[in-house]
């Protein structure tokens, strides 16, 4: 389906005034539900912004990316992050109420720092004493 025509299924809502990420929608900015920030919504290299370039929150609005179509509306924080096969970095969401996950790719102004905190977590907390990683690795 070409761009024009998915964007053709919804009326187009009144002017400037759109409930993204649980903000409102007001000259080319929102507010982010989760950390309150004011986010422009033009700039970041994506059409489509779905999350806080300063949390990363995201707000659960669709089931399938744009589609505005879940009932939630809850926040959903970034829990991972994962590299696609283009070696271009993506978000996996998960919803607070419902824990519903969704991928999206990053902005070019998410924050590096929250980016990198969320990538090292698992690393900086494994799930083992980090000293069985020797004794893992004598087994093979
Ligand atoms: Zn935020
Ligand atoms: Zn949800």
């Amino acid at each position: 389906m070409s761009r024009e025509a998915a964007q053709n299924i919804s009326a187009p809502p009144p002017a400037k005034s759109v409930y993204l990420l649980g903000g409102i929608y007001l000259n080319n900015t929102f507010t982010c539900k989760a950390c309150g920030a004011d986010v422009p919504l033009e700039g970041g290299g994506t059409e489509n912004r779905n999350h806080c370039p300063k949390c990363l929150c995201s707000v659960h609005l669709d089931n399938v990316p744009g589609d505005r179509a879940a009932d939630c509306g809850a926040v959903m924080d970034a829990v991972a992050v994962w590299v696609r096969k283009d070696g271009e970095w993506a978000v996996i969401h998960r919803c607070r109420r419902c824990g519903a996950l969704s991928s999206n790719r990053i902005a070019a102004d998410d924050s590096p720092f929250k980016l990198m905190s969320i990538a090292a977590k698992p690393l900086a907390q494994p799930p083992f004493p980090i000293e069985f990683i020797d004794r893992m690795s004598d087994d093979e």
